[in-house]
């Protein structure tokens, strides 16, 4: 009967199966790092059989590495470990702000394995200069290493990114209104973008501060201010990308213009520039550097205390704000937020007590220092290989 067939369930097919399979195992050592077999069956409810099938296809890929771990028990058949393989194929993580473009290759369990920095230059960033930095990495990558090729780009971007289309919307700070930047780039090589806020929270949530924690926030202070969510265990990105922008929630009508078009955001108070203003340091892009103010602040100068002191009690306001609307168990602060909670803790979290309903937030700086965001670029690099980790054969990668 045909309408049988119709509603008939769908029933997924072996190779379906076993895809799915395959991603949850070379996710689950992307994210973890080297297991046992026996930790692998239990924690994906597999058979023995079946993970060894399973773990054979991947090491055949050059995607895992199986190996004995030496020492421990005499005793009983050595458990294999199933790793990252630290020759298996890596994609291009790029961390794009206003001072500096940091551009890394990262492997499979996201090491971190070449790094380049470029500073600011006088001239504005433009699109057409990202997408040049990146194409001469990738022709010099090639040209030293030819069977080398990233399986994927990931770009970590100061501005609100659609996730549909992968357009930025609007980089205030850089001055951009809706580029994509993925036309500019070499056309073989997946390419995906997000906020650096959202990348940063991401990175924390997989391998950093955030692991096991299902209500988190990062809020990165840099030129810019935004806010990365992830509830319940889920990231929150907004219909057009722009959820957590609070840096450009108004506190103040009658404050500093900012490079929205308003005046008065929080981020005029609390962001990079808004610390070196007011520590009398010219701006970052014309040779301001944070640290000074807080080196400053640290021995006992008036002026850049005072800017210090100003911006920890804005932190804890924002922090409030940000623990009022989400009810987070914690709250990641980096960028120059990083070092102003190590140095004025008790100022920002009697701000945020003033100005929360719940004190019980956690406050602490990222687990990945001030790579965050890069790492999280590399994440959803990898998504392309982790959905199909078969799709990889015939790129050579070795
Ligand atoms: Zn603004």
């Amino acid at each position: 009967m045909r309408r049988e067939s119709i509603t008939r369930p769908a029933v997924a097919r072996p190779d379906e199966i076993r895809g799915r399979n395959l991603t949850s195992l070379l996710t689950l050592v992307h994210h973890e790092g080297p297991l046992s077999r026996a930790e692998l069956t239990g924690r994906l409810g597999l058979g023995r059989s079946t993970i060894g099938a399973l773990v054979g296809e991947l090491d055949a890929q050059g995607l895992v590495r199986v190996s004995v771990p030496s020492g421990g028990s005499q005793t009983g058949r050595p458990s294999h470990v199933v790793g990252p393989h630290p020759d298996g194929p890596c994609v291009l993580a790029v961390d794009l702000t206003v001072d500096n473009t940091s551009i890394a290759t990262v492997g499979i369990g996201g090491s971190i394995r070449r790094r380049w920095t470029s500073p600011g230059a006088a001239d504005p960033l433009t699109p057409g200069l990202v997408a040049a930095r990146i194409g001469a990495i990738l022709e010099s990558l090639g040209r030293q290493h030819p069977a080398v090729r990233p399986v994927g780009i990931g770009l970590s971007v100061p501005g609100t990114v659609d996730r549909h289309t992968g357009r930025i919307g609007v980089a205030p700070n850089l001055g951009w209104h809706d580029v994509d930047l993925r036309a500019l780039l070499p056309p073989d090589v997946p390419v995906s973008v997000g906020n650096d806020a959202d990348l940063a929270v991401l990175a924390e949530h997989i391998r950093g501060n955030g692991r096991h924690c299902d209500d988190l926030v990062f809020l990165i202070g840099r030129s810019g201010v935004g806010a990365g969510i992830i509830a319940g265990g889920l990231s929150l990105l907004g219909t057009a990308g722009r959820a957590g922008e609070i840096g450009h929630n108004v506190i103040d009508p009658a404050g500093p213009p900012c490079h929205c078009g308003q005046r008065g955001c929080l981020e005029t108070f609390v962001g990079q520039d808004a610390l070196l203003a007011a520590a009398g340091l010219p701006a970052s892009g014309s040779g301001g550097d944070v640290a000074i103010v807080f080196n400053r602040a640290r021995n006992g100068e008036r002026r850049s205390l005072a800017a210090v002191q100003q911006a920890a009690a804005s932190l804890g306001e924002a922090v409030a704000v940000l623990a009022n609307l989400l009810d987070p168990q914690r709250v990641l602060v980096g960028g120059i937020f990083d070092r102003l909670l190590a140095d004025q803790r008790s100022r920002i979290e009697h701000s945020l007590q003033a100005r929360s309903l719940d004190t019980s937030v956690e406050l602490q700086g990222p687990g990945l220092g001030a790579d965050s965001a890069l790492i999280g670029a590399a994440e959803i690099a990898f998504e392309h290989l982790l959905n199909d980790p078969l799709a990889v054969r015939g790129i050579a990668h070795r």
